[in-house]
């Protein structure tokens, strides 16, 4: 199998057969092995109907059905587990990916890349999205170090060896090419086509942001700390502690000076720093012992080949 499309599909009726017919189109004029596995991810309307009849009438079509709804990374995942092609192309289901940038990605995949990502660039003029989430881009690519325009276009491919090597959780489908780029894989990035939605809802809201700056700083945290908390929680806690303590010092001084120190406001910040310092450092410690768990089950490294 040399191509698989991976699409997670919720409450999609209406899309299910323009999509379907728009990609086989541009698959078949490729002249290559291709399956295209669907992730009906819990959806309330006909959307799981029509896929079985897809199914049914043609053989390179394969549905995973979920038995509720997961939300998109988990629809992302379960079918990641499915793929066979040796490039799989992940879009969304409602159109508003060209499937004929599909060939574009194939060619740039030829140069060498282990994933290439799309940025849309003609984004829908007006939109209220477009400053936050410029923001949002400039800041994910400024902590992450990936140098991308755009970390939330769903059109990307993967080699396969790539995504059964990622570990993806919560709404983490957003930070795939960071996730990727921190094992040490080549990313890319091309301008592909993108248009408003036609059919169906958005069914993501504008709580959507604040998720994705959480889904950063998490992501920046596991890079950076996941093998060595205490690195990050020790630093902090020593930094607070000596705040307290040189805090202290000074007011032991002025007592020793017959200064009475008993209802200044220092005393009370002093504590308070002294007390977060130690904090810090024990939510390290107990970081540590996590990490340590953790280090036998989860690779901090990734394994390019091995020569016997
Ligand atoms: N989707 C899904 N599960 C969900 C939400 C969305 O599988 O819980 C699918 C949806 O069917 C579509 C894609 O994810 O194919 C993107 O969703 P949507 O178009 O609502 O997101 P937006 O384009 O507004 O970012
Ligand atoms: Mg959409």
């Amino acid at each position: 199998m040399e191509i698989s499309i991976l699409t997670p599909m919720y409450n999609e009726e209406m899309n299910v057969n323009p999509f379907y017919e728009k990609v086989t189109k541009v698959l078949k004029e490729l002249n290559k092995s291709y399956e295209i596995v669907f992730v009906d991810d819990g959806s309330r309307d006909s959307t799981l109907k029509k896929l079985k009849e897809l199914h049914s009438n043609d053989p390179n079509v394969k549905v995973v059905s979920l038995r509720k709804n997961f939300g998109k990374a988990a629809a992302l995942a379960a079918g990641f587990e499915q793929v066979k092609g040796d490039i799989v192309i992940t879009m969304d289901g409602d159109l508003q990916d060209e499937p004929g940038e599909i060939p574009k990605f194939l060619d740039k995949m030829k140069e060498g890349y282990d994933l290439v990502t799309g940025w849309k660039t003609n984004k829908h003029k007006g939109s209220l999205k477009r400053l936050p989430s410029l923001i949002f881009n400039k800041l994910s690519s400024k902590m992450t170090k990936v140098y991308i325009h755009d970390f939330n276009c769903p059109f990307k491919a993967y080699k396969n060896e790539v995504i059964k090597d990622i570990n993806l959780y919560g709404e983490m489908h957003r930070y795939i090419p960071v996730l990727a780029h921190w094992k040490g894989y080549k990313i890319a990035e091309i301008k592909v086509l993108n248009y408003p939605r036609k059919a169906g809802k958005s069914k993501f809201g504008s709580t959507r942001l604040l998720k994705g700056f959480f889904d950063l700083v998490t992501v920046k945290y596991l890079s950076s700390f996941r093998s060595r908390p205490l690195h990050l929680f020790g630093t902090l806690g020593v930094l607070f502690s000596s705040i307290g303590v040189i805090s202290s010092i000074y007011l032991f001084v002025q007592w020793l000076m017959g200064i009475g120190i008993g209802k200044r406001p220092l005393l009370m910040f002093a504590v308070l720093m002294v007390m977060i310092g130690i904090q810090f450092i024990s939510i390290g410690l107990l970081g540590e012992m996590i990490a340590n768990n953790e280090e036998k089950k989860t690779k901090s490294y990734s394994v390019k080949e091995i020569l016997e």
